[in-house]
């Protein structure tokens, strides 16, 4: 057998696990995400039907052949990848690939979110909820409930690092080298060093929020 085959192989296993789990819970945040990225024509009904099912499907061959074309990386990075937009998983691959001509150990730890799971990271830290705050976005409000965004890790001699200079450094390998890519260290406010983006068409997070809601493209 030859050896790119094999390859493809262990990824259609990993993904039959992937995007539904993921979104399982919440069939109406999947069917926009589906729509929005053109899988799916149908009605936003929250419900699990024939024409959902071929989205799913579609989506899913989508991303095995972006990882077939753009190469194939670590199995948590490849997890996190499967949760993006189709035109997000090309610009994370590419990133991740410039992160390699650098030989930097850099991973994906996470991906898209969908919006109940960004309201259970904000409930962190509030309402008598005692851990340290972790976000200041409630569901819908960040970018990585659209598919749009990812966080990097990087690793050196396995070590996952916290420092923030060595995040910039990265920054610097990868925004000349890839067009339309934004990173959170550019960001005003906060500084959101492991952050990293797809330009949207809208310019704000509730024009991104109004297209996604409504199943229009918005990356
Ligand atoms: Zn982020």
């Amino acid at each position: 057998m030859d050896k790119s085959f094999s390859i493809i192989c262990k990824i259609t296993h990993n993904f039959k696990n992937m995007s539904q789990p993921l979104f399982s819970q919440d069939i109406l945040f999947y069917q926009r995400f589906l729509k929005a990225n053109g899988f799916y024509k149908s009605t936003l009904d929250g419900l699990w039907g024939k024409k959902t099912n071929a989205a799913d499907i579609a989506f899913t061959q989508q991303t095995q052949a972006i990882a077939k074309q753009y190469g194939l990386f670590d199995a948590r990075s490849e997890a996190n990848i499967a949760t993006l937009a189709p035109k997000v998983q090309i610009m994370a691959r590419k990133f991740l690939g410039v992160m390699i001509i650098n030989k930097k150990d850099v991973r994906i730890i996470s991906g898209t979110r969908t919006y109940a799971q960004q309201d259970a990271l904000y409930k962190q830290g509030r309402y008598g909820n005692t851990s340290p705050i972790i976000t200041n976005a409630r569901g819908g409000h960040s970018n990585h409930n659209f598919g749009l965004a990812w966080d990097i890790g990087l690793f050196v001699n396995g070590k996952y690092i916290t420092d923030d200079a060595p995040y910039i450094k990265l920054a610097k390998f990868a925004m000349p080298a890839i067009p339309m890519l934004e990173w959170g260290g550019n960001w005003q406010s906060f500084k959101d060093y492991p952050h990293y983006q797809h330009q949207a068409i809208d310019d704000t997070v509730a024009g991104t929020r109004a297209l996604f809601e409504t199943g229009a493209m918005y990356v």
